[in-house]
C-alpha cells in the first residue's frame, strides 16, 4: 500500500478530461472502485432517497492512515500512480486521484478509515472542500465514505438530475455490474434503511449469475473460453430462450472493469448470426483478460470506453472463438417467444378491428371508396378534394390509446382484464424485480395482476383483454423498459405511458395485410378518435394531399 500524493504536473497533463460527477451512481461507482482497490471484500451500499440525499459506502479493504485521510480529498492526489510509466500498466480502477476531491465539491463529504496497523480509526468532515472536523475515530479496519446531501452546492446540475426510481436502477445496475466481476466480493445494497439486496460472497461467476439473473436465467448460459499468450476469453452466452428486448443484459469486461465498446458488441452480434430475431437481443458476460499495456483505458472520463491496440485481431479472435463454440453448443433456431410474438398480432388486435360490435361505423368517409395497401405499412384512399394516406399502425395505437384511456378513467380507472387459465411464474432479475415492486399498483390498474410469490418470482394471473394471447414474460419486459427511463413522477404520467405502450403493442403493425374491410374500419374509426394527427408518441398518422395540387402538378 503506497502512501498518497500530488500527481506530477506532467501526468495531469495526459490524463483523459477530468470527472465530473453528474449523478449520484457516478459518485457510487467511483466509491465501490476505491474500495475494490483497498482489496475489500465487503462492500455496503447505503442510500437514503435513492442516493438523491446521501450515499455511504462502507468496507473492509486496507484503510488509510490520518495523513492519507487528509490528503485523499485533494484534487489530483493518489497513491495509486507515481510515475508517467505507470500510466501503462495500471491494475487497480483509480489512478487520476479526481473522485473523492470531484465529490467533496459537490457535497457534505464524511471519511472515516482505519489500517491493521493502527487501534483506532480517523474521521474527517470537509465542508465546501474545506476541513470542518479532524478527530480520532474508534471503528474496525476498512473504509467509510458517506456523501451527504449531494449537489447542495450545485443546485444547477440536482434540476438536471432523473426521478428518484431512475437513478436508483442506476445504482443498481452499476452495484450489479461490479458483482458480477468480483464474485468473491460480498455486496449489500439498502435504501432508505431498508435491505435490498444481498449478494454473499461465491467461489464462482457462475454462482454470481445466479445470485443477479436468477437461477432459471443462469441456467441458460453457455460456457465459452479461450486462452493464448496475450489473450484470455471467459464468457457465458445465453441461448435464445433468454434473450431480451434490451441491449441492457450485455456485460463486457477488459481486465475485470466494465466497459462498452460498440466494436466488440457487433462482433458478438455477427456471431450469434442468425440465432435471433432483430427485436431480440442476446444476454451475455464476457471477461476479457489483455497485458495491461494492450489497452489504454485512459481515455475516457469516466473510465468507461478504452482503446484497444490491435482492434481488428482482437475482434476477429473474439468473433471466431464466440461464433465457433456457440454452434457447437446446439442453438435453439427459433425460440417459441419469437414465433408468439411474430403471430400475435394477426390474432387479437386483427379481431377487433373486423369486430362488428364495435361502434366505429362512420359516415364520414363514403363506404364506396375503395382502399389501397401500400407496402403492408400505408392505406391510401380518396376523399372529396384528394388523397389521403395514413400510416395503418400510428392510426390503430392512437385510436387504442384514446380507447384506453376513456376506459380507463370511466371505469374507476381499471381495465378489462382476463384471468389465465392457468397462472404462470415467471422469474426475474434483481433488478427487474424492484422494477416490479415499485410498479405493481399501476400494472394492477391496467389489468396486470402480479404478486411476488418468492424473492425473485412472480406469478402472473390476469392480464389485460387485449393481451391475452402475448407472451407474457416478453411484454412485462418490455413495458418494464419502457417505464424506466421516464423522467416524470407522477402516476397519470406512469400510466400515460403504459398506456402508450400498450396501445403501440395492441396496434396493427407495420408488415400486417388488412383486407378492405379492416382498412375501412381503421380510416373511420381514425377520423372519429379525438387528437388523432398524431400517435400517442408524436408521429403523424395521416397525410393529406390536396386535389388542387395534383392539378397544379399536371398542369390542369
Ligand atoms: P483514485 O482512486 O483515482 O486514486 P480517488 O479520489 O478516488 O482517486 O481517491 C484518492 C485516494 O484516496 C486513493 O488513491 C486512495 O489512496 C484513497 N482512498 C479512497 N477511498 C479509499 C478506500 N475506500 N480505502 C482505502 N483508500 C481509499
Ligand atoms: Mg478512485
Amino acid at each position: 500500500m503506497n502512501t498518497i500524493r500530488p500527481l506530477p504536473q506532467s501526468v495531469i497533463a495526459k490524463i483523459a478530461a477530468g470527472e465530473v460527477i453528474e449523478r449520484p451512481a457516478y459518485a457510487v461507482k467511483e466509491l465501490i472502485e476505491n474500495s475494490l482497490d483497498a482489496g475489500a471484500d465487503y462492500i455496503v451500499i447505503e442510500l437514503t432517497e435513492s442516493g438523491m440525499d446521501a450515499i455511504i459506502v462502507t468496507d473492509n479493504g486496507h484503510g488509510m492512515p490520518p495523513g492519507d485521510i487528509k490528503k485523499s480529498f485533494l484534487p489530483h492526489t493518489t497513491s495509486k500512480l507515481s510515475d508517467i510509466n505507470d500510466l501503462d500498466s495500471l491494475s487497480t480502477h483509480g489512478f487520476r486521484g479526481e473522485a473523492l476531491s470531484s465529490i467533496a465539491a459537490i457535497s457534505i463529504l464524511h471519511i472515516k478509515s482505519r489500517t491493521k496497523e493502527r487501534e483506532t480509526g480517523y474521521y474527517l468532515k470537509i465542508k465546501k472542500g474545506k476541513v470542518e472536523k479532524d478527530i480520532p475515530f474508534g471503528m474496525p479496519v476498512g473504509t467509510q465514505v458517506a456523501v451527504h446531501d449531494i449537489f447542495s452546492s450545485v443546485p444547477a446540475r440536482k434540476k438536471f438530475l432523473k426521478s428518484k426510481r431512475v437513478e436508483y436502477l442506476h445504482i443498481l445496475e452499476i452495484v450489479l455490474s461490479f458483482a458480477m466481476a468480483y464474485p468473491h466480493v460480498q455486496f449489500a445494497v439498502l435504501n432508505n434503511n431498508k435491505k435490498r439486496i444481498l449478494l454473499p460472497t461465491s467461489e464462482e461467476r457462475r454462482e454470481r449469475f445466479n445470485q443477479v439473473l436468477g437461477k432459471e436465467s443462469a441456467d441458460k448460459l453457455l460456457p465459452v473460453t479461450y486462452d493464448d499468450a496475450y489473450l484470455s476469453i471467459e464468457g457465458y452466452f445465453g441461448t435464445p430462450q433468454l434473450s431480451s428486448t434490451t441491449t441492457r443484459k450485455q456485460y463486457i469486461y477488459v481486465n475485470n472493469r466494465r466497459i462498452y465498446d460498440k466494436g466488440i458488441t457487433t462482433a458478438i452480434k455477427e456471431a450469434y448470426g442468425s440465432h435471433f430475431d432483430k427485436k431480440f437481443h442476446p444476454v451475455y458476460m464476457l471477461f476479457l483478460t489483455l497485458p495491461r499495456d494492450m489497452v489504454d483505458i485512459n481515455v475516457h472520463p469516466r473510465k468507461e470506453e478504452v482503446r484497444f491496440y490491435h482492434k481488428d485481431q482482437l475482434l476477429q479472435k473474439i468473433n471466431e472463438v464466440v461464433s465457433g463454440q456457440l454452434a457447437e453448443n446446439v442453438m435453439v433456431y427459433d425460440s417459441p417467444w419469437n414465433k408468439l410474438w411474430k403471430n400475435s398480432t394477426q390474432t387479437y388486435a386483427g379481431q377487433i378491428l373486423k369486430d362488428e360490435d364495435l361502434p366505429w361505423k362512420l359516415p364520414e368517409i363514403a363506404h364506396d371508396v375503395s382502399y389501397v395497401q401500400l407496402h403492408n405499412l400505408y392505406i391510401l384512399l380518396e376523399t372529396k378534394n384528394g388523397l389521403l394516406f395514413i400510416d395503418q399502425h400510428a392510426a390503430h395505437e392512437r385510436i387504442l390509446f384514446e380507447q384506453f384511456s376513456a376506459t380507463f378513467i370511466k371505469k374507476q380507472q381499471t381495465m378489462d382484464s382476463m384471468t389465465l387459465p392457468k397462472a404462470c411464474i415467471f422469474e426475474t432479475s434483481v433488478v427487474e424485480k424492484e422494477m416490479l415492486l415499485a410498479y405493481l399498483p399501476q400494472l394492477q390498474k391496467l389489468g396486470f395482476t402480479i404478486e411476488q410469490y418468492k424473492k425473485d418470482q412472480f406469478i402472473l394471473s390476469s392480464v389485460p383483454l387485449l393481451f391475452y394471447d402475448r407472451n407474457y414474460n416478453v411484454l412485462i419486459e418490455e413495458l418494464l423498459e419502457n417505464l424506466r427511463e421516464e423522467k416524470k413522477q407522477t402516476v397519470d404520467a406512469y400510466t400515460h405511458k403504459m398506456l402508450t405502450f400498450l396501445a403501440c403493442r395492441g396496434a396493427v403493425k407495420a408488415g400486417d395485410t388488412l383486407t378492405q374491410e379492416q382498412m375501412q374500419e381503421l380510416a373511420e374509426q381514425l377520423e372519429k378518435t379525438p387528437n388523432n394527427t398524431t400517435c400517442p408518441h408524436g408521429r403523424p398518422t395521416k397525410i393529406f394531399f390536396d386535389k388542387r395540387a395534383l392539378d397544379r402538378m399536371f398542369k390542369r
